[in-house]
């Protein structure tokens, strides 16, 4: 165990499965299994589950009774963080950029479950820079102490995109154990990337054990230039931590930006075709703004034969459910795409 010794609680639902998915890997030509990190429990399931389990673990033993953390309106982050304070008794402080939704005006999605969850959600203004947010975080952070309590700061700056780059070398740990057991060696293993600590940390675990599959982190903000340089960043400071030699570099990964046209959280007539055609072939509904764009990389990979036919291929569900409720309009609209009618 690599992760053995590290702080941490365990509330997640692990091992996540590992599934064979028949027809999505007949319609494709190649042989997709599909790991579901979107069934890890807490609220509604999804990657942040993992590392709230390290994260949680360090900041109770320090007496920490509040979480405060800056992210979207619509962030899994914001929502997972609100859901742990509740399991554990904590109060949760989220920042999110203004405005504030209208009196009157109804939650949707992930901005609904921070409400439910019972989060004190702050707006901070809308086209802060790093600097101000991680000052607004301080200050929470500083109001907190004068009543009393003791806030940690969950930024990906901070411990947080460690514990977040480290529950993904344990979920590579684990997928290599599921592997073993099945007897399956796959060439290449899809998972979405954001700022990178996920992807980060399945890679880097991934070549630690020796395993020989080629992680591609689909860029869902497509800044992969940049990409490269912070997943090295990200896995160093995760490596140090474990105290393992092992070093990850940007050209182990392939790092998949094919759609620089499409801005974080649009949801495109291409993502909306491939949402449907996975739900439709496996029974798994994948959220719009990130798996929806891995599996659309996936589905090209395989078409320009980047991927070859035959091939196995791991799919890492990372979650993200609420998006599916919120992008209702664009996901209902009608399909343009000739696969539409997909049986
Ligand atoms: C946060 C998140 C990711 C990616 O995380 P990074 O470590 O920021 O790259 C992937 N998928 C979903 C659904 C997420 O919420």
């Amino acid at each position: 165990m690599i992760c053995q010794g590290q702080p941490r609680i365990s509330f997640a639902h692990l091992p996540t499965p590992l599934e064979a998915a028949p027809r999505l890997s007949a319609a494709l030509g190649i042989e997709l299994l599909i790991k579901r990190d979107d069934l890890t429990g807490l609220c509604v399931g999804g990657n942040k589950a993992r590392l709230l389990e390290f994260a949680i673990g360090s900041l109770r033993g320090q007496g920490v009774d509040t979480l405060i953390a800056h992210a979207a309106e619509q962030s899994n982050k914001l929502r997972d963080i609100a859901a742990a304070a509740a399991r554990f008794g904590m109060k949760a402080i989220l920042l999110v950029p203004g405005p504030p939704p209208a009196a009157g005006q109804t939650l949707q999605g992930n901005r609904l479950l921070f409400d439910l969850l019972g989060a004190d959600v702050r707006v901070v203004p809308p086209n802060a820079d790093r600097a101000e947010i991680m000052a607004a975080q301080q200050a929470v952070r500083d109001e907190v102490a004068r009543a009393g309590g003791k806030a940690a700061i969950l930024d990906r700056q901070l411990d947080y995109g460690i514990d977040a780059t480290i529950a993904y070398v344990n979920a590579a740990e684990e997928l290599c154990q599921q592997l073993a057991a099945a007897s399956i060696s796959p060439s290449a293993v899809f998972i979405a990337c954001g700022a990178g600590m996920t992807a980060a940390g399945l890679a880097l675990g991934l070549k630690h054990l020796g395993a020989p599959m080629r992680v591609h982190a689909v860029s869902i903000a497509s800044r992969a230039a940049d990409l490269g340089r912070e997943i090295e960043g990200h896995a160093a400071r995760a490596a140090q931590r474990l105290g393992i030699d092992t070093r990850l570099a940007a050209a182990d990964l392939t790092l998949v930006d094919d759609h620089p046209d499409i801005a974080y959280g649009e949801v495109t007539p291409e993502l909306v075709a491939v949402t449907r055609r996975f739900a439709r072939l496996h029974g798994m509904v994948i959220d719009p703004i990130y798996n929806a764009k891995v599996a659309l990389a996936l589905v090209e990979q395989v078409e320009t034969g980047r991927i070859a036919q035959g091939a196995r291929v791991v799919f890492v569900n990372t979650g993200g459910a609420p998006a599916i409720y919120n992008e209702a309009a664009a996901l209902s609209a009608p399909l343009i795409a000739p696969d539409a009618r997909i049986s």
